[in-house]
């Protein structure tokens, strides 16, 4: 027989199972453990993990009598009852728990990574050959499209320059409540959905298992045919429109042009390759023009490998980073998912669209809910178990680079030339979000300060020392120096920084 091939349960797609010179043996049997443990540990939004298990679900009757699928309390009794101490394949695991469960197995062999563009040994030889210096998202990408082809016209970027941010980072149309994108794929749910439900209330009934966040319809695709639907619609209908308001924000439309791609992604569901590819196609066929078909290649060929290689590069103790001394507990409300109690009109409308879909754009995450954690000095390591937690696309090696490194600057500098954070005025010029709230984005004290303009400059007070040596930062930090009224923000800040702002 065949050496079983064990699949995690973000490696979804045929591409895991698909034989090859590193790959699983041709037909070998499948197993694949459902480890209630996982959902014991921690506390997540209900809505990723009935994703999650629909997910897994509808993929073993994919695969029918090929697996064995166990649901066990942990992995390693899982294995166990599945296939005994035999010996087994799996593909390289995407955290560095996983990593070490099965390298501590005996029998079990661990192939190369699928589900990324860039072999983890050729980005360590990129890494080595940078001769030390900062490694640089915008060299890494551009690297990945010659070493591809991606949007390529011979030894030149196809449409004359490899960024197009220019063109998409505009604010939101004006006046528009919509940015009125056709809509995007959204699944159906099935028998599979109905017996995780079942499954999931006895979990919270018996089994003293706790979720947070509401787990209504099943919004992401959950097996193959839905993922590749959902592909479909976005390129043929969505795409053309992905790139110009990238970076906006409206209340009413949180979607706008994003593909909603990430979730089918992590969970393996598609290939990298094929979205790129597929995006390049459209353009080339004249069906989306080439700012938006760059800023969507970007992200997932630029943004996305360099966020996984950076994972395996930075090291075990990243996570435990804390250059700033951020040490405040993370509060109820942000940890309930609470938005009912905000009353600051973009981190409500932000809070809620995380409790009811688990799921916000780019902007959100970094520029309101990261950015507010940064500004009231919570504790990294928190405030990433919670992205972890409450993100239907939220893994491991995603989260680390994305909050340690991109939005709670604990690392120092590794990741990022300075902190993404901002007052209310930015909040304001690319949303629409300032519009109707109690606060001003243009005022720092009083009862109408805006929480994001005065922990802007409290932020910039509290880490004046460090920020002040970075080039990037120094203009803004000496900013401080014409507030006449700092130490009163500085008092109204402390009052204020245990409630909802
Ligand atoms: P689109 O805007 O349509 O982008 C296309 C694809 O690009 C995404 O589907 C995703 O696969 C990829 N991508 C873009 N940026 C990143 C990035 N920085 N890291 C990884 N992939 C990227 N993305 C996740 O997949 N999981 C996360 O848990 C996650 N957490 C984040 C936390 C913070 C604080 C920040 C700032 C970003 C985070 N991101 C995460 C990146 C990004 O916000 C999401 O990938 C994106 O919002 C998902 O929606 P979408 O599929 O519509 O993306």
């Amino acid at each position: 027989m065949a050496t079983p091939h064990w699949l995690f349960g973000d490696q979804l797609g045929p591409h895991f199972v698909a034989p090859g010179e590193d790959g699983p043996a041709r037909n070998a049997p499948v197993v694949m453990v459902e480890a209630r443990s996982v959902f014991r540990r921690r506390r997540f939004h209900r809505a990723k993990a009935h994703l999650v298990l629909s997910a897994m679900r509808h993929r073993a009757a994919e695969l029918g009598d090929r697996v064995r699928y166990v649901r066990a309390e942990t992995y390693r009794e899982g294995l166990e009852k599945a296939f005994g101490a035999g010996g087994l394949t799996v593909c390289h695991p995407t955290s560095r728990a996983a990593l070490r469960l099965v390298r501590s197995l005996d029998g079990v062999r661990v192939l190369p990574a699928r589900g990324f563009l860039v072999p983890l040994d050729d980005f360590r030889a990129w890494a080595d050959g940078q001769g030390g210096q900062r490694l640089r998202h915008e060299d890494f990408y551009r690297w990945v499209r010659r070493g591809y082809g991606l949007l390529m016209d011979g030894e030149g970027p196809a449409g004359g320059r490899w960024n197009h941010d220019h063109a998409n980072r505009e604010p939101p149309p004006r006046g528009a409540r919509t940015l009125g994108a056709p809509a995007p794929y959204r699944p159906r749910e099935d028998d599979i959905d109905d017996e995780v439900r079942r499954d999931l209330d006895r979990w919270e009934r018996h089994d003293g298992i706790r979720f947070v966040g509401r787990d209504g319809p099943r919004l992401f695709p959950a097996s193959r045919r839905e993922a590749l639907a959902a592909l479909r619609r976005f390129i043929e209908h969505r795409l053309a429109g992905f790139g110009p308001h990238e970076d906006a924000v409206l209340a009413a439309d949180p979607v706008m042009s994003h593909s909603l791609l990430s979730s089918s992604l992590n969970l393996g569901l598609l290939d990298p390759a094929e979205c790129v590819e597929r995006a390049e196609d459209a353009w080339r066929s004249g069906r989306a023009p080439v700012n938006s078909v760059e800023g969507f290649v970007r992200q997932i060929a630029g943004w996305r490998e360099y966020v996984w290689q950076l994972y395996w590069h930075f090291g075990e103790d990243y996570r435990r980073r804390n250059a700033l001394g951020h040490h405040a507990p993370l509060p109820d409300w942000f940890l309930e998912l609470d938005a009912d109690a905000v009353t600051a009109r973009c981190l409500a409308t932000v809070l809620a669209q995380v409790r009811d879909t688990g799921w916000t754009h780019h902007i959100p995450r970094l520029m309101l809910l990261g950015s507010h954690a940064l500004q009231r000095g919570w504790d990294p390591a928190e405030v990433t178990d919670w992205f972890h937690r409450c993100f239907v696309d939220g893994y491991d090696w995603v989260m680390l680079p994305n909050v340690v490194g991109m939005s709670q600057y604990a690392d120092g500098g590794r990741m990022t030339t300075k902190p993404y954070t901002s007052g209310g005025a930015y909040v304001h010029r690319m949303s629409d979000l300032c519009a109707s709230c109690v606060y001003r984005p243009d005022e720092r004290v009083g009862k109408h300060a805006c929480p994001f303009t005065a922990g802007y400059w409290a932020f910039l007070h509290r880490h004046r020392a460090r920020l002040e040596r970075n080039p990037r930062m120094t203009r803004a930090v000496r900013g401080l120096d014409r507030l006449s009224d700092l130490d009163a923000l500085l008092r109204e800040q402390k009052r204020r920084a245990e409630g909802p702002p």
